[in-house]
């Protein structure tokens, strides 16, 4: 594809939606708050359900829970006075009866509905007093003798359109209807897929079929998004989102990174003093950065590990050249526990190698805040760990050289690119290297972050002990407290974690509480620790350090210990409720024990009854302790949404396209978004526009 070639073409592309008939100002504003500003804008206002309103039901053959169109003649309608004031039409035809219920209605709207009346209903049926009814049905009065049923309804399938607010379905479906016709002009839409993608569907074939299927359409395929006219589409997407990823990666490359060599005496004393060597998959990724950094090119790399696989000493040594060539490295964390976790590793690690550790988070205040600013502003502070306080807008880097963020999932897109613009203040593009502990699935990370290059610690350190794990009914609890009290006495020490009742950290630390006393209660003897969101940094902090050297046996506490929290003593973990968190958090959640030399023990403690799904996944838990194929589960069972968390997920949003479903086109997506890539500008443009024309849905760095 050309320039010349793209020129002329794209007729509707072009044309504002005003240019459609029966659109005046006023409705122009309602669609521009869709995103419709052109009519191929509308086109793209895609249907993600379908109702049949091909067939008509008789009124006998109408049973609960089914969506249909049914017609009849008016028998009766009268006001029932009931527990709730209510307006009934009986309609009958040949095979039965159907009341129509209306709850909100005017005062003489009973006359509109006179006994022999025939009216057409659409709606929900389901099972009332006096058999099938529908509650505010469509209606349409019908004239004249009864039609056949084949005559009588629709042709083509009803499309049902993304809720929009102060548009009707039925006005989206005149203004579609309308618009269609339009795709017969030569050269309407830019339609230059390669023959290889489109499953044979031209753009305007797909388009037509998608809001308008024919009655023959195979319903079941159409209502899966299975059709290949929504493949073509989904196909289409997915190379748009694909274009959009690459394009934010070349923005982010688009200022040169300092060329960090390596091979430098920080790296060499730093891996003389650590007292295990690494691992060959933590090698060969700190080879990976390596190559990134050496490179005047930013780094932009993911590095995936299951929990406790070593990520956090590679990000150390992946500081090194930084440091040694007198850059500066933040490390940024999702929470505050997690972040005092990284300090205090991080300084352990640097402050005998005399590089200086900072550390900022939102509750720094007054003197010590800026001090610590000063030092970053100067470059005195080398390295500085922190919370997402650290993009604040009164933080400057004097050469920040290399920006490392854990447990990326806990943080949007944005924020990441807020750090690394902190670094372009003072003139270069820092080098970004994000971990995470939440495995994805390699299609779904395709999408979530095909901005970046992944490396992936495939393997743990040795020696480490596999995690058995229960799954037992709450109702066992005072076992639990006997196996507790045998565990501790044996040395060990043990954590209880209460997870997450509503979205409400509040409600959570509450729930803790109340543990944390029983537990006090049951087992008097020992020294029980409690941690929660709520608490004071300062209290936490205390409470976690006693644990960690281990004058407290037992810590109760909340979903905050979920990430990087390492007590390798403590080596039973009890989860109550565990049906409410995803796999892949409650995977992250137990890879806080068998980190030490000795067995380790996870029980789920869940309430009864526990449905036959919350069974399953609880058993897929206890089955694996593959944090990869745990989340490839979680993925069919949930959903992508939830496995990626909303964070993630908010600038995948979707017309037509699902990444579940269509996996199978992602990779192929991906292919042919960096092939063009290296084609003009142009040919991506008109994919951009047409499917990312809604700005929020994409975050440009
Ligand atoms: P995660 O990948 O979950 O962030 P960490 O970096 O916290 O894992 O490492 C977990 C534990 O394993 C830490 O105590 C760390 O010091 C230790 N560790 C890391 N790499 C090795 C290794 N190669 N050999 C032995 N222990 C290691
Ligand atoms: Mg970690």
């Amino acid at each position: 594809m050309t320039r010349q070639a793209l020129a002329g073409a794209g007729r509707l592309q072009e044309q504002p939606i005003r240019m459609l008939r029966g659109v005046g100002p006023a409705l122009a504003d309602k669609l521009v708050r869709l995103g419709i500003v052109t009519i191929q804008d509308l086109l793209f206002l895609l249907p993600r359900q379908y109702e049949d309103r091909t067939r008509l039901t008789p009124l006998g053959a109408l049973t609960p829970g089914m969506s249909a169109l049914a017609e009849g003649e008016v028998k009766l309608a009268d006001i029932a006075s009931g527990r709730r004031r209510a307006l009934l039409v009986r309609l009958r035809d040949g095979t039965g009866g159907l009341t129509l219920r209306f709850y909100h209605f005017r005062q003489n709207q009973k006359d509109s509905y006179p006994p022999g009346a025939r009216l057409r209903v659409f709606g929900e049926v389901r099972m009332g007093p006096l058999g099938p009814e529908m509650i505010h049905p469509e209606i349409e009065h019908l004239e004249g003798p009864a039609a056949l049923p084949e005559a009588a309804a629709d042709d083509c399938l009803t499309p049902i359109y993304p809720l929009v607010e102060g548009l009707t379905q039925r006005r989206l479906r005149e203004l579609v209807a309308r618009a269609l016709p339009l795709l017969d002009q030569p050269d309407a839409l830019i339609d230059r897929l390669p023959p290889q993608h489109t499953g044979g569907w031209s753009l305007a074939n797909a388009l037509r079929t998608v809001h308008a299927p024919p009655a023959s359409t195979d319903r079941r395929q159409l209502g899966n998004g299975e059709h290949p006219a929504q493949r073509r589409l989904a196909f289409e997407e997915l190379l748009a989102h694909q274009l959009g990823l690459l394009r934010r990666r070349q923005r982010q490359r688009s200022h040169p990174a300092p060329e960090l060599p390596g091979g430098d005496e920080l790296s060499r004393r730093f891996l003389q003093a650590l007292p295990f060597s690494l691992t060959p998959a933590q090698t060969r990724v700190l080879a990976e950065t390596g190559r990134d950094l050496a490179g005047s090119e930013p780094m932009l790399r993911l590095i995936q590990g299951d929990v406790g696989a070593g990520k956090t000493v590679v990000a150390a040594l992946a500081a090194c050249p930084a440091l040694s060539a007198g850059y500066q490295v933040a490390v940024m964390a999702p929470t505050e526990i997690l972040a005092e976790q990284h300090r205090e590793r991080f300084a352990s690690w640097f402050e005998p190698l005399d590089i200086k550790v900072g550390w900022l988070a939102g509750k720094l205040t007054g003197k010590a805040r800026e001090r610590l600013l000063a030092e970053l502003a100067s470059g005195d502070c080398q390295l500085i760990v922190g919370t997402h306080a650290l993009f604040q807008d009164s933080v400057h880097f004097r050469r920040l050289g290399l920006a490392i963020i854990d447990e990326q999932h806990r943080f949007g897109v944005e924020q990441r690119l807020a750090l690394s613009r902190k670094g372009l203040e003072s003139g270069w593009q820092p080098h970004q290297l994000i971990m995470t502990a939440t495995p994805i699935p390699r299609t779904l990370a395709m999408s979530a972050y095909g901005d970046l290059d992944t490396s992936i610690i495939d393997s743990l350190p040795p020696g480490r002990q596999p995690i058995q794990t229960v799954v037992l009914p709450a109702g066992r609890r005072d076992d639990l407290i006997t196996r507790i009290r045998h565990h501790v006495a044996s040395g060990q020490q043990v954590y209880w974690v209460c997870t997450l009742i509503e979205e409400s950290e509040q409600i959570e630390a509450q729930a803790a509480q109340v543990a944390w006393e029983q537990l006090r209660e049951a087992l008097p003897e020992l020294g029980i620790g409690l941690v929660h969101g709520q608490l004071k940094p300062a209290v936490k902090a205390a409470t976690m350090a006693e644990f960690a050297a281990g004058r407290l046996s037992v810590l109760v506490a909340t979903t905050v210990i979920e990430v990087g929290v390492d007590v390798p003593n403590a080596t039973l973990m009890v989860i109550e409720n565990p049906e409410r968190l995803g796999l892949s958090q409650l995977h992250q959640l137990r890879g806080r024990v068998g980190r030490g030399s000795q067995a380790s023990y996870c029980v789920l403690l869940y309430q009864t009854p526990l449905s036959a799904l919350g069974r399953e996944r609880l058993q897929i838990l206890r089955d694996s302790q593959d944090g990869f194929a745990i989340a490839e589960r979680d993925l069919e069972l949930r959903g992508p949404g939830e496995v990626l968390g909303t964070r993630q997920t908010g600038d995948i949003n979707f017309r037509i396209a699902d990444l579940l479903r269509d996996q199978a086109l992602l990779a192929p997506a991906r292919a042919l978004a960096e092939a063009l890539q290296r084609q003009p500008p142009e040919v991506a443009d008109y994919l951009l526009q047409r499917w990312l024309a809604r700005a929020d849905e994409y975050v440009w760095a």
